[in-house]
C-alpha cells in the first residue's frame, strides 16, 4: 500500500511543522486516526476492538530520538495496515521543538515538570507543552470505561552508558501492588532491570499511573543519539512488545525482571559536594563495600554491604538538589 497521507512519516511532519497538528482522516487500513496537537495523534481501529488504551510517548527529551524512529515505524506500519490495531492508541512525540533543535530541552528539563509542577515553570516552553500533554493524557484515559485497560509507556535514551543497557522505572504505585504480569511483560521486551520508585514524582509516568491508574512506566532503552545515527535494531525487543500489545496478542513469559529500589538520594547541599566516580560512569556500575562515594561539608557517603549501585550520577546540580541515587536489590 502506498503512504499517501502524514501518518506514513509522523515524524517528518513533525519536524517539517512542528507547530502543525497532524490531520485527521479515516484511512483504508480501517483506522480513524485524529490529530490533537503538534505531534500528537490517536489510531483507533473502524471495526469493534478491545476496551484498551495504550499512550505511546516518546521525545519528552528532545536528543532522545530513537524511541520516536521506532513510535514512527509503528504508526507507518499501522496506518498503512502492515499492522494490526485491536486497541485505542494515543501517540506523543513530546517535545517537538527540541526534537527539531536536537536538544534535550530548550529551557527546562520537561520530565521533571508533570503533576502540576509546570505551574512553577511559566517562562519555560516546556511548562506550556507538559501542561498540554497532561491535558491529553486526561482526556485519553477518562474516555475509557471503568474496567478499560490503560497503559502508558514514555520511551528515553540516556546520554550515560548502563550496566543493563535497557531498564524500566517503575513509579510509585501509591499503595497498589506492583504488578507481577506487567513486569513480565517488561522482561519479555528485553528489559531485563526494573527500579522500583519509592516515592512520588514530578515525572509524565507517575503522573498517568497516579491519576489515571495506568500501568505506566519510563523506559531508558539505551544511548541517545541523533536522528539517523541509531542502531534500531537493539530497540527489536521493545518494537516487537509493543507490537503484539497493540494486536491486542497477551503476554506469554512467566520471566521477571532483576528488582532495584532507591535506597537513599546523594544531596548536593554545598558547593564542596565531591562525587568520587569518574564522569563517565555507567548506571547501575556497583559499588564496592566500604567504598567513599561521595563527601559534603560534615557528609560522607560510604558503601556498604557490596550489593549497591549507583544510578543517574550528576555532581553538577544546583545545591539542595539530587546528585545521585545509591540502589539495592529489591524483591516484591
Ligand atoms: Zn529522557
Amino acid at each position: 500500500m502506498s503512504t499517501t497521507h502524514p501518518y506514513g512519516d509522523l515524524l517528518a511532519f513533525t519536524l517539517t511543522s512542528p507547530e502543525a497538528i497532524p490531520p485527521s482522516l479515516t484511512l483504508e487500513a480501517g483506522i480513524e486516526a485524529t490529530g490533537v496537537a503538534p505531534g500528537v495523534a490517536i489510531l483507533r481501529p473502524t471495526r469493534p476492538h478491545q476496551e484498551a488504551f495504550i499512550l505511546l510517548s516518546a521525545g519528552i527529551h528532545g536528543n532522545e530520538t530513537a524511541p520516536v524512529e521506532v513510535l514512527n515505524r509503528i504508526v507507518a506500519d499501522l496506518c498503512d495496515g502492515r499492522l494490526p490495531l485491536d486497541v485505542t492508541v494515543m501517540v506523543m512525540f513530546g517535545n517537538p521543538a527540541a526534537l527539531v533543535a536536537g536538544r534535550r530541552y530548550l529551557d527546562y528539563d520537561m520530565n521533571r515538570l508533570f503533576m502540576g509542577r509546570h505551574a512553577g515553570q511559566l517562562q519555560a516552553v516546556e511548562a506550556r507543552r507538559a501542561a498540554q500533554l497532561e491535558e491529553m493524557a486526561r482526556a485519553f484515559f477518562t474516555q475509557a470505561d471503568a474496567g478499560a485497560r490503560r497503559w502508558h509507556y514514555d520511551l528515553h535514551t540516556a546520554i550515560r552508558g548502563s550496566v543493563f543497557e535497557q531498564f524500566g522505572i517503575y513509579p510509585f504505585p501509591d499503595g497498589r501492588p506492583h504488578d507481577r504480569s506487567e513486569l513480565a511483560w517488561l522482561a519479555e521486551a528485553g528489559i531485563g532491570t526494573v527500579l522500583l520508585h519509592s516515592q512520588p514524582s514530578a515525572t509524565f509516568s507517575y503522573f498517568t499511573s497516579h491519576h489515571f491508574g495506568a500501568h505506566a512506566f519510563t523506559l531508558e532503552l539505551g544511548k541517545a543519539r541523533p536522528f539517523g545515527q541509531n542502531d534500531l535494531p537493539r530497540f527489536a525487543g521493545i518494537d516487537r512488545a509493543l507490537r503484539r500489545r497493540l494486536a491486542g496478542l497477551s503476554s506469554t513469559a512467566g520471566i521477571q525482571p532483576q528488582l532495584y529500589r532507591a535506597k537513599y538520594d546523594l544531596i548536593k547541599e554545598t558547593e564542596a559536594f565531591t562525587l568520587y566516580l569518574a564522569d563517565d560512569v555507567e548506571n547501575f556500575t556497583a559499588l564496592p563495600d566500604g567504598y567513599l562515594i561521595a563527601e559534603d561539608v560534615g557528609m560522607r557517603y560510604v558503601a556498604h554491604g557490596g550489593q549497591e549501585r549507583i544510578l543517574f550520577p550528576n555532581p553538577k546540580v544546583a545545591c539542595g538538589l539530587r546528585a545521585g541515587i545509591v540502589v539495592e536489590p529489591a524483591t516484591l
